[in-house]
């Protein structure tokens, strides 16, 4: 493998460590625990292990983690009048709707109900215009987590040309905002993309966020160029037993890392770094609702 593997673990334990120091010198200082509150409806088994993680590094971090299970029959009513209160609540600095809701419930309502101020996801309409428009915002985690890592690996990414293969809004187009907040050169791909081999060709940084097992072999990437595999694929992996699975990313990994410069690896590469951000950006929310100056190195 030539490529350097970009431990997103550890780069998230560290970044972990940074939180919980700025936490305990919030708290030394000012009096104040940065609160996250995680609004979990209905009983997916996926989502109920993302909320028990983000309640417990909460937690270990030193801040303060309000959980609010509700159940899948609740209502958009009763969910928006739970936002509402959150919204009021001083002691809580950022707030996190898990998603998917179930259907009978309108997401945007009630994403678009959260104080922007405390939207630690960076999904409300006025995050994202900030974000588009340049401004101080809110950034959604796992882009976040991701230029980090890239700021990390490459240091100035001024006039670099970046692929963003994916456009979702939560992952592909906040990316490439983020990107061009860099001033790199931006293209987003997706499904509709004609050659997508030779575009990504012609990058020095590589985003995949497609949700396609392995799709990016290793003969699109240019050689050196930085890969970030956001993609969580779990196929089946009968070598391992029968029924057994396993997860990967979006890119081929052997292939990629043989060619690249860099690359995050899958588990262990962005997945991390995703809720190291959102303890981050609760300690962001938290310092700019007291009007405290921001820590460095946490946001964009
Ligand atoms: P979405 O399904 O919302 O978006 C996928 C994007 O990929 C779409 O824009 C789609 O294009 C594009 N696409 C699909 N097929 C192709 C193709 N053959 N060629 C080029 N582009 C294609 O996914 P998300 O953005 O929500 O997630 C992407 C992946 O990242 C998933 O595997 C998800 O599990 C993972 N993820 C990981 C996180 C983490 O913490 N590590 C957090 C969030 C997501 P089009 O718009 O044209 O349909």
């Amino acid at each position: 493998m030539a490529a350097e593997l970009i431990d997103g673990k550890a780069f998230a334990a560290e970044l972990r460590e940074r939180v919980a120091g700025h936490v305990a010198g919030l708290r030394a200082a000012h009096g104040i625990v940065p609160g996250l509150a995680v609004v979990l409806v209905g009983e997916d088994p996926a989502s109920e292990v993302y909320v028990r993680n983000k309640g417990r590094q909460t937690v270990e971090v030193g801040m303060a983690s309000f959980e609010h299970k509700l159940a899948a029959e609740t209502s958009e009513a009763a969910l928006l009048d739970l936002v509402a209160r959150l919204n009021g609540d001083d002691a809580v600095h950022g707030i996190l709707v898990q998603l998917p809701l179930p259907a009978h419930i309108d997401a945007d309502a009630v994403i678009n109900a959260i104080d922007p101020a405390k939207d630690v996801d960076g999904f409300t309409l006025s995050n994202v215009g900030l974000l588009g428009t340049g401004q101080k915002a809110m950034v959604p985690c796992t882009p976040l987590g991701c230029l980090m890592m890239l700021k990390d690996r490459l240091g100035d990414l001024s006039g670099l040309d970046a692929v963003v293969i994916g456009r979702s809004n939560i992952v592909g187009k906040p990316m490439a905002q983020l990107l061009l907040g860099q001033s790199c050169t931006v293209t987003i791909a997706h499904s509709r993309t004609r050659d997508l081999p030779e575009v990504v060709r012609r990058a020095d940084i590589v985003v995949a966020a497609v949700g396609r097992p392995e799709m990016v072999p290793g003969d699109w990437i240019k050689p050196g160029a930085v890969v970030i595999d956001v993609g969580i694929n779990r196929i089946p992996a009968p070598e391992r037993g029968e029924g057994k699975t396993r997860l990967v990313g979006d890119c081929h990994f052997e292939s990629c890392a043989a060619v690249a410069g860099a690359i995050t690896p899958v588990p262990g590469g962005v997945g991390p770094m995703t809720i190291a951000c959102l303890l981050a950006n609760t300690v962001t929310a938290c310092c700019r609702a007291h009007g405290l100056p921001e820590p460095e190195g946490l946001t964009a």
